[in-house]
């Protein structure tokens, strides 16, 4: 198995380097960038498995850095964890609504950071590259457009079955509706942000036979998020 490559953008070197180090040792393939510039000079040198990005950084905020990996096809998967400090904390919403993965905040333990670098790429991990997602006994095969539930077809309309095979393959994570927008419609600006409400709630209903529409949870102030814990 090849090792994980990580990225990380962080502007203050001991920082980096201590994380660098701690990565390293746990057998990573680390690559390091000191900006946003870099960053995706590095990205695109090598597409990295997971990137941790600091908040603060000299040209364009961690955030904005998040936010334009997210818009672009070739980068919007890659998972991202925020490094923050204790000030930045209350802007944590804002930061999921940038599409972060998890946030750190400084100052952390190489440990704890190991930890959620290993959750979020296991998360992260493919579903065997497969046609077939499966969760909880819902099933959606991509391959003949059908979910089912058990033994029993689940219908859906086109838009609640793009939504759903959005959620199934990107769980456990908050999107907002404009992102929910931009990747399941398509960034379609002449839709308004309300019928991602519509949606989500024909999708639950369509699913509330099979007491599945738990897993379609509403994250209040955030987003939507598919999720098989308890919201
Ligand atoms: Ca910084």
């Amino acid at each position: 198995m090849t090792a994980k490559r990580i990225l990380i953008v962080e502007d203050e070197r001991p920082i980096r380097d201590m994380i660098a180090f701690g990565l390293r040792r746990a057998g990573y393939d680390v690559r390091e960038a000191e900006d946003c510039r870099e960053a995706r000079a590095r990205i695109a040198d090598a597409r990295p498995d997971l990137l941790l990005v600091d908040w603060m950084l000299p040209d364009m905020s961690g955030l904005e850095l998040t936010r334009a990996l997210r818009r672009s096809k070739d980068t919007e998967d890659i998972p991202i964890i925020m490094l923050t400090a204790k000030a930045e904390e209350q802007d944590k919403v804002g930061g999921l609504d940038g599409g972060a993965d998890d946030y750190v905040t400084k100052p952390f333990s190489p440990r704890e950071l190991l930890a959620r670098i290993q959750s979020v790429l296991r998360r992260a991990a493919p579903a065997g590259g497969a046609d077939v997602v499966e969760v909880e006994g819902l099933k959606l095969d991509d391959s003949s457009h059908r979910v089912s539930a058990g033994d029993h077809e689940v219908p859906l309309g086109p838009t609640e079955y793009r939504l759903l095979h959005f959620f199934m393959t990107h769980p456990e994570r908050v999107f907002t509706r404009g992102q929910l927008l931009d990747r399941v419609w398509g960034g379609n600006t002449y839709v308004e942000e309300r019928t991602v409400d519509v949606h989500i709630r024909r999708l639950r209903k369509a699913l509330e036979p099979h007491a599945l529409e738990r897993l379609v949870q509403t994250v209040r102030g955030a987003g939507y998020r598919f999720s098989t814990r308890e919201s």
